[in-house]
């Protein structure tokens, strides 16, 4: 058989074409650095989307990986695996909360999430206690019951109908979120901080008057921390920012170290909804991916990596201020952390392809956001790399060289 060449044109012939890659055929890494097929190293501020925490190469990691791989790589939920007790135990003690159940990526914790809000519902007083609803702006994944709440025309164009009693309420808008909520709702689900939809924080205000309302009408709050999770904005969850304590929490992308993982964790208000074969997966939980994750838990604590995104975030905050200061390109800087969006005056895609000629990978989300996601141990001096790097194109464009 001819040698299969890994390139554009065979990434055409091969697969469906729903992604967008980038034109680097990563064999290795190390650090915060991805090592291309031809040796080029890229400073990658993305980080596999916002999962590889610890960057690439963790030692801990892989040999926690390598260890469970050889004793059982995998049972299903038939028998009692130590890691999922050891990572549920863990979840529990960081949350405060009281039960986990585990699935395989974000959009499948939403789901849980979602059914487990309905039956919720449906066991309390109305019949049609059913609604779900969502903040304007937000992502929840790509499932039909996630897809609903996401519900941006790129998103879902062409999948319709969604499923139904879903709903938005108008992202921070007090007013309107009096509007929608009623008896009628199961669940709001929230992202702390929006991550796709350009890094934007809720409001404590708009939290505090939730959680009133969730007095009043009796609905759940589900906290996505899928991307803001697990650290990366400086405290475990994004919502430890803000009054928020919601009954359900959703968490993937670094919780399982790089390996397909999620869990939702819920208070003791939903810790009956599920009944024997009520939901389930196969691979969820699986216990390579929690070993993974247990390690990756560890090594936050064990190297502060949380004080480390506060730090590292800071910095990168106070030089691109001062890069506004010289460009005006550059309209709003928003960092929790090392979740870092920075508006534009034109589409984004522009930067990243500039930036990825100096090899450096950066992000673009909602046309006109620079996002940044860098991996948790990324050093001020590392962060300050891209930043000369962005300093330069913002130059350049202005020189229109
Ligand atoms: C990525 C993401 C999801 C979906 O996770 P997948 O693992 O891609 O299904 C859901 N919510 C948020 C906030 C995300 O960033």
């Amino acid at each position: 058989m001819k040698q299969l060449s890994v390139n554009p044109e065979s990434e055409q012939n091969l697969f469906f074409h729903n992604y967008s890659r980038l034109p680097i055929a990563p064999t290795h890494g190390k650090g915060v650095w991805i090592v291309g097929d031809d040796g080029t190293r890229y400073l990658d501020m993305i980080a596999g989307i916002g999962v590889n925490a610890l960057g690439y190469g963790d030692s801990r990691l892989e040999e926690a990986i390598a260890e469970q791989a050889k004793k059982l790589i995998h049972t299903s939920n038939l028998f009692m695996l130590r890691p999922q007790f050891e990572l549920a135990a863990k979840l529990i003690e960081l949350s405060g909360l009281s039960k986990v159940f585990f699935a395989n990526s974000g959009t499948e914790a939403i789901e849980a999430a979602i059914k487990m809000a309905r039956k919720w519902a449906a066991g309390n007083d109305s019949a049609a206690k059913n609604e779900v609803l969502s903040l304007s702006n937000c992502f929840h994944g790509r499932t039909y019951g996630a897809m609903s709440l996401t519900a941006k025309p790129q998103y879902v164009g062409g999948f319709e109908p969604l499923l139904p009693s879903t709903g938005m309420i108008a992202f921070n808008d007090i007013e309107d979120l009096e509007k929608r909520v009623s008896k009628r709702t199961a669940a709001v689900f929230i992202e702390a901080v929006q991550g796709e939809g350009g890094i934007h924080r809720v409001s404590s205000g708009f939290i505090s008057r939730l959680m009133e309302l969730r007095e009043e009408y009796g609905f759940l709050i589900v906290a996505d921390e899928i991307q803001a999770g697990c650290g990366r904005t400086g405290k475990f969850f994004s919502y430890d920012h803000t009054p928020l304590q919601p009954d359900m929490v959703c968490l993937a992308k670094p919780l399982g170290g790089g390996l397909p993982l999620a869990a939702v964790i819920g208070s003791e208000k939903v810790a009956d909804v599920l009944t024997y074969g009520s939901h389930g997966t196969t691979f969820g939980g699986n216990p390579v991916a929690c070993a993974a994750g247990l390690a990756m838990i560890e090594a936050i604590m064990d190297d502060r990596l949380m004080e480390n995104a506060l730090n590292t975030g800071d910095h990168m905050r106070r030089q691109f201020e001062l890069l506004a200061e010289k460009h005006p390109q550059i309209r709003e800087i928003r960092q929790y952390g090392l979740m870092i969006g920075v508006t534009v005056e034109r589409e984004a895609k522009y930067y990243v392809e500039s930036a990825l000629k100096r090899h450096i990978l950066i992000n673009a989300t909602s046309q006109n956001v620079i996002r940044l996601l860098p991996p948790l141990i990324l050093t001020p001096e590392e962060a300050q790399q891209c930043i000369n790097a962005l300093d330069e194109i913002f130059t350049e464009e202005t020189a229109g060289t």
